[in-house]
């Protein structure tokens, strides 16, 4: 581009947005009501979250054009997809983060939870993460010209009794580390001289609910854990060993076709998982399951992993927006209804992606790969400095020229994404008149045992694989999908140091 261009395109762009806020005023209520003064007066793009969706605008967003705040209680990006390993130690938790500071040093991050959203005023309001040793938390607010609502989604108890009480989740690096800690702990409690049987039965019964790709994995993991490492350190108790998958659909995996679940079930029968389909939990003690059957499973660890439910601060967004109603499940304000820019139907300049969104053209999965293609579109609709105005499924679609088409742009034209040459328009000028399209690549699955299941979608395909082969391609698909390349070393180190010494078990803390 020519600097004459850069000019009148930054020049229309910063036009066309609505006027920037008093950035100055930007309001920190901290112990001394202090004001936080942010030098420029760039428009302001807030974002809030540091997930799959936040982290991959994060990494693009143009921080020349915009003052850019991302609000998360988590100062780091998490790869969740490996979360299981982390648990067991195959994989060391810092090897799956990078901090938010390290992923964009030009962004302003406050490590804070929003806790509500005013689309009029066009503020969100901040309670941060941390305090001070009196007690007092500080408060904030922030005035946004575009927000960004990535916050995703919370672990679902669907109301059971003493699920929250006594499970473990697998959503964040704490519940891994406490999980790997209390596994730990069975062990050494089982070890213990003058325990009966039936007490060390019930310390080593691991029980996983949910039959998802991430119960399946944790349960393939536990069982390499259980065989390759405890063995050995805890021979004397290892015939009381028991994991067992509880799921309350009639199949576990139902991603994939019926032979690979088959495939998965078979795999689980030889590690000796116990799979039962079909078997609801309808409450959690201290120390038992109690299932639809009426049968009461004593157990030692319980990892809930059954599902996802909205956060209140989306419930309560999607609530105000009388424009949401129609598409939210049967009238109960859930997830954030959004047109195929990713614009919150009903709000002005909000964008919402991720599993915190309802993409209203098309149905789409709760997955990262969605997020992360979700907040790659994100990131090039904002750097183009369009006006992104109120989002409706029936609002014309900005489809303003942009500046000249990168080589980027071309690829995504060639995909058929988001941004393509406008038949009509001046050559090499790039037009957004396509909503986002989410193109997928498939979906893994480690069963245990080196082994897992791997469906990979080509143009006119699917590749179809399971067993070991599926495995390292698995393995490869993960190393290549680090965000970085710090990751990517780390996590191969991991993974030698597992083949070489074992894993770690997690030392008292
Ligand atoms: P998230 O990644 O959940 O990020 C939400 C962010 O918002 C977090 O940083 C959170 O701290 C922050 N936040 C929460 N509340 C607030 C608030 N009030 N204010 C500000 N910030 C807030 N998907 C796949 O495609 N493949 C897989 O193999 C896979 N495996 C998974 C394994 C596990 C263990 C888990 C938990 C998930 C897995 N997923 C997988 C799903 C995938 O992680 C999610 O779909 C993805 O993280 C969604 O991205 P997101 O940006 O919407 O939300």
């Amino acid at each position: 581009e020519s600097a004459e261009d850069v000019t009148s395109h930054m020049g229309r762009m910063i036009k066309e947005l609505p006027s920037t806020k008093a950035i100055d005023n930007m309001l920190v209520a901290g112990k001394d009501k202090g004001t936080l003064r942010l030098e420029s007066r760039k428009p302001v793009v807030v974002l809030l979250g540091s997930g799959w969706g936040a982290h991959s605008i994060l990494k693009v967003i143009d921080t020349d054009t915009y003052e850019v705040v991302c609000v998360s209680p988590r100062n780091h990006f998490l790869f969740t997809p490996m979360l299981p390993s982390t648990a067991v130690g195959t994989v060391e938790f810092r090897s799956l983060l990078e901090p938010v500071r390290v992923a964009n040093p030009f962004v302003d991050f406050f490590e804070a939870t929003c806790d509500k959203i005013d689309v009029k005023k066009k503020t969100i309001y901040c309670t941060s993460k941390n305090s001070y040793e009196d007690g007092f938390t500080p408060k904030f607010e922030v005035p946004f010209d575009i927000l960004v609502v990535a916050v995703g989604e919370q672990p679902a108890t669907f109301g059971v009794p003493g699920v929250e009480e006594h499970c473990y989740f697998m959503k964040e690096i704490s519940d891994s580390s406490g999980l790997r800690q209390r596994i730990q702990s069975q062990f050494e409690l089982a070890a213990l001289p003058g325990t009966s049987e039936e007490d060390m039965r019930r310390a080593l019964h691991f029980v996983v609910v949910g039959g998802g790709p991430t119960g399946v994995e944790f349960a393939g993991t536990l069982s390499d854990f259980l065989r390759d490492d405890l063995k050995k350190k805890y021979p004397e108790v290892m015939r009381y060993v028991c994991v067992s998958l509880l799921n309350a659909t009639p199949s576990i995996l139902v991603q994939f076709d019926e032979k690979m679940r088959q495939h998965a079930l078979d795999n689980f029968k030889r590690v000796g998982v116990d799979v039962r389909n079909d078997t609801a939990v309808v409450e959690v003690t201290k120390n038992t399951i109690k299932l639809g059957t009426g049968e009461e499973l004593p157990y030692g660890v319980c990892v809930w992993s059954a599902g996802n439910a909205p956060r209140p601060l989306i419930k309560d967004l999607a609530a105000s927006i009388p424009e949401q109603a129609p598409f939210q499940p049967g009238g109960r304000p859930s997830k954030l209804a959004v047109d195929s820019y990713l614009r919150v139907i009903g709000a002005e300049d909000v964008l919402a992606l991720g599993d915190a969104s309802l993409y209203a053209p098309d149905r789409l999965p709760a997955t990262a790969q969605v997020a992360g293609q979700q907040g790659a579109y994100a990131a090039h609709l904002i750097n183009r400095g369009l006006r992104l105005g109120m989002g409706g499924l029936d609002q014309p679609p900005p489809s303003k020229p942009t500046n000249k088409l990168t080589l980027t742009d071309r690829a995504h034209a060639a995909l058929g994404k988001s941004l393509v040459e406008s038949p009509e328009g001046p050559k090499g000028v790039a037009y957004y008149n396509k909503g986002f399209t989410f193109v997928n690549l498939g979906v893994l699955a480690y069963l245990g045992d080196d082994r897992a299941l791997t469906q990979i979608e080509l143009p006119f395909a699917s590749l179809k694989l399971s067993g070991e082969f599926a495995y390292l391609l698995y393995k490869s698909v993960y190393i290549t999908k680090q965000v970085s390349f710090r990751n990517r070393v780390l996590i191969l180190f991991d993974w030698l140091k597992t083949q070489v010494f074992g894993r770690d078990l997690e030392f008292d803390k």
